[in-house]
């Protein structure tokens, strides 16, 4: 494992437009989208907001996957749906504020946003720092064939910043910047390999689903976690590759994690969240860890 500077993990001069502080970009100033600091996390804690918790057909007027984490020195996402752009602009972040994207699984609700994130941190926020892209093999083949069918010519711009993809070997615990990110093989065909990620940052564990049917190795994944989100995107309706409630519920005794937040929603279950006992999330919530 490299060493790493933790005020520094990710390498950057720290001084680039808007990086963990948006608000001093003049260039914002009168701006339709306003671009402002969060509050500093406090020290020892994590702090996450759910951009994005809906499913991939946008249903209850949700963005698709996005989960935003600070924990006081990094700010990752894990997935970056088609519209999570969108949805963090709506947060108030900027493309430059974010150190690293980890992607669980190579759907277009959970990896489509890469192409508007890299050119928003091109053009409009004018990322300077390098950005960390970790997710299954193929994805650095699948980001960049996605920018050029949107963008033809896109992937080989070049950037004031460089982009570093990070393809995660099954089952191999691997340290991004001064994350550290154990994927485990889930069951969804996606065309390249599909995780479940376990993520310590700053002494917690985050554990996360990605999208995938029932497996015993959710039990891994969710074991000692400080938070386990996990995709339920229906409420008993039964399809390949995902959960439902009810799968879930049958199971919760073997998830030893402190705490379980269900995302992923469609419309079925959606329509019935009054009977559902587990805490769901929604597009801005937040959570301190
Ligand atoms: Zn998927
Ligand atoms: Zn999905």
């Amino acid at each position: 494992m490299n060493e790493i500077d933790p005020m520094r993990p990710f390498g950057g001069d720290g001084s680039s437009n808007g990086a963990h502080s948006g608000s001093g970009n003049p260039d914002q100033v009168g701006s339709t989208v306003a671009v402002h600091d969060a509050p500093p996390v406090a020290a020892g804690k994590v702090r996450l907001r759910f951009l994005g918790s809906g499913d991939n057909f946008g249903s209850g007027g949700r963005f698709q996957a996005c989960i935003l984490v600070d924990t006081g020195t990094t700010r990752f996402l894990m997935d970056c749906g088609a519209s999570s752009l969108i949805a963090m602009k709506r947060a108030g972040i900027s493309s430059a504020a974010i150190d690293a994207i980890l992607i669980s699984h190579l759907h277009g609700d959970h990896f489509g946003g890469i192409p508007f994130f890299i050119l928003d941190a091109q053009l409009i926020s004018r990322r300077e720092t390098p950005l960390v892209i970790a997710g299954p093999p193929g994805l650095r083949q699948r980001a960049h064939e996605a920018m050029d069918v949107f963008y033809p010519g896109a992937s080989g711009v070049e950037r004031k910043f460089r982009i570093d993809y990070v393809e995660l070997a099954e089952g191999e615990t691997a340290s991004v910047g001064d994350l550290i990110v154990h994927p485990v093989r889930v069951i969804h065909g996606s065309g390249d390999p599909p995780y479940a990620l376990r993520v310590e940052c700053a002494g917690k564990i985050i554990a996360y689903s990605g999208d995938t049917e029932w497996t015993d190795a959710l039990r891994n994944v969710a074991a000692g976690a400080d938070l386990f989100i996990c995709e339920s995107y229906f409420f008993e309706k039964q399809m390949k590759n995902h959960i439902n409630y009810r799968t879930l519920m049958a199971h919760r005794a073997e998830l030893e994690c402190k705490r379980l937040i269900i995302t992923h929603l469609g419309e079925e279950i959606l329509n019935r969240l009054g009977e559902v006992e587990l805490e769901v999330a929604e597009d801005g919530m937040e959570v301190i860890l």
